[in-house]
């Protein structure tokens, strides 16, 4: 007999987990359990879907309705981050500018929000999209402030705004915060850093940087690209940012079967700004792609513990074997205690320097399991010479 159970609540009453944010700071679930659990009391499923379905329409029926057309939301999307939708329809199409105050007491339950613990979260078709649209913020004639080891994708992007739109591009070793110091001139709208840095691993204390810029020059945003951390082992709000951004196609998917990027912040002005870019130029993600990324989200803890540990071991077996291994899990890494301070691991990119290139070519084609390809952030391990890959923009 199954035994009945006494209850006044219906199923539909139970609780979904809290939140956590600024605004609510009990962490009453481990990262992994909030990873694995979309859920959004704001968006039932009319059928109580258990996976967040896939809303593959362009248009909604219907002039009263929350959605009206997926460029300016959908409800797919809606479970990654709302805001965007909320913003576009809410303030830019049908101008209802109150609403806006109420969304923004119940932000976090989005779930990339909760995840790296912001306000605002917003889902785009690409890591290179996501800084497209931060780099709107920057104003023409302006200087931006980036570090000397940026991903040759974002060179490439800095390259045209210095090219095209009358910015002044300052490229600095970050790893040492006082040499931005004589460029933080009110000029400055931007501060683009990244830690630790791909391809070579440097470490930017992100804390530091932060506090002097706000300290020297206050309306300068400071932007972190997380990809090689991932909101589980950096959240770089936390530690001064104004926005993060992560290239989703990486760790957060972990699966290499969809392009995303994310964006976060929790300054209520930039979000209005980020909403109504990503709404003009409809980069807004897929409904399909934003189903790939719950999925792969559900899981990254998992798959950034198993693997941090790979990379440990192979990192230590190519340090073992005399070469000059850039991983800041090793105690050779100069900053390694910085890194520490801001992050809670070491992350599963290694790079290692043979100073042969035909010695480099070598290994690299002879590796039987790994894929020889650019990227990272998959379940399965990938091999690259950044020089003749992914970084030939930057080096030229
Ligand atoms: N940032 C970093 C550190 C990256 O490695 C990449 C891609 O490799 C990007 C940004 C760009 O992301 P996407 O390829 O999703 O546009």
């Amino acid at each position: 007999m199954v035994p009945s159970v006494s209850t006044n609540k219906s199923v539909h009453d139970l609780p979904t987990p809290e939140p956590e944010s600024p605004a609510r700071s009990r962490k009453p679930y481990k990262f992994s359990t909030l990873c694995a659990t979309v859920e959004n009391p704001n968006l039932k499923d009319q059928y109580g879907a258990s996976s967040v379905p896939i809303y593959q329409t362009a248009t909604f029926k219907g002039v009263a309705g929350e959605y009206d057309y997926t460029r300016s939301g959908n409800p797919t999307r809606s479970h990654l981050g709302q805001f965007q939708s909320e913003f576009a329809c809410h303030i830019f199409h049908r101008n209802k500018y109150t609403i806006y105050g109420l969304t923004m007491h119940h932000p976090a339950e989005h779930h990339l929000a909760k995840i790296y613990s912001a306000s605002h979260a917003f889902t785009v078709s690409s890591g290179m999209a996501a800084l497209d649209i931060i780099t709107r913020l920057v104003k023409p004639n302006s200087s931006i402030i980036a570090g000397d080891d940026l991903y040759g994708g974002t060179n490439r992007l800095l390259n045209y705004l210095r090219n095209n739109n009358g910015v002044t591009v300052h490229h600095v070793d970050t790893t040492n915060p006082s040499s931005i110091l004589p460029y933080l001139t009110p000029e400055v709208s931007m501060v683009l850093l990244e830690s630790p840095t791909n391809p070579l691993l440097k470490i930017i204390d992100l804390a530091k940087i932060s506090a002097q810029v706000k300290e020297r020059a206050p309306d300068a945003v400071v932007v972190v690209d997380n990809t090689m951390m991932s909101p589980y082992l950096q959240r770089p709000l936390e530690h001064g940012a104004d926005v993060v951004y992560d290239s989703a196609t990486k760790y957060l998917s972990g699966h290499h079967d969809l392009m995303a990027g994310v964006i976060v912040c929790n300054r209520d002005d930039l979000a209005k700004h980020i909403a109504f870019m990503i709404n003009s130029v409809g980069n807004g993600l897929s409904p399909f792609d934003s189903f790939l990324l719950l999925r792969g989200v559900k899981t990254l803890a998992i798959r950034m513990d198993r693997q941090q540990a790979t990379a440990h071991l192979v990192a230590e077996m190519l340090h073992g074997f005399g070469f000059n291994v850039l991983y800041p899990g090793l105690d050779s890494h100069p900053d390694r205690d910085i890194h520490e301070r801001i992050s809670n691991g070491a992350g599963a990119v290694l790079s290692f320097a043979t100073g042969d290139k035909g010695l480099s070519e070598k290994i690299v084609a002879a590796t039987r399991l790994w894929g020889i390809s650019v990227s990272f952030g998959c379940v399965n391990s990938l091999i690259s010479m950044p020089c003749v890959m992914s970084y030939v923009t930057f080096l030229s």
